[in-house]
């Protein structure tokens, strides 16, 4: 596999656990945890810039379906800030991050573009 998807995997494991133990209170993932990151999983082994992969918050796919988005969004807005402190050498986490701004982005470039 390759070495960028197994990191990127790795830390959407430790940020969904992480965010099923703090807002499930839970020591496994529970269902609804566990569907998200094979969901998450599926996403990023089915990603067509997987040599050259391109930060999702710049790839031009929506891989994501609404409902997961949305759920892997609340994932980093909570669990996200905190993994800034202690992974601080590991900025992977940031461009998951920037994946949440990405809608709001896009709509303002479009905007910015008609100036
Ligand atoms: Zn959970």
């Amino acid at each position: 596999m390759h070495q960028r998807v197994e990191r990127e995997k790795c830390i959407l494991n430790t940020m969904i656990t992480n965010y099923c133990k703090q807002v499930h209170n839970t020591s496994v993932l529970c269902d609804d945890c566990n569907e998200l990151m094979d969901y998450a999983e599926k996403r990023l082994l089915a990603c067509p810039f997987l040599e050259d992969k391109p930060v999702c918050s710049k790839c031009n796919i929506h891989c994501y379906n609404t409902k997961q988005k949305d759920r892997i969004k609340e994932v980093m807005r909570t669990v996200g800030p905190k993994m800034l402190y202690t992974n601080t050498r590991d900025t992977l986490w940031y461009y998951f991050y920037k994946f949440i701004h990405k809608s709001q982005k896009v709509k303002k470039q479009n905007e910015d573009s008609k100036l």
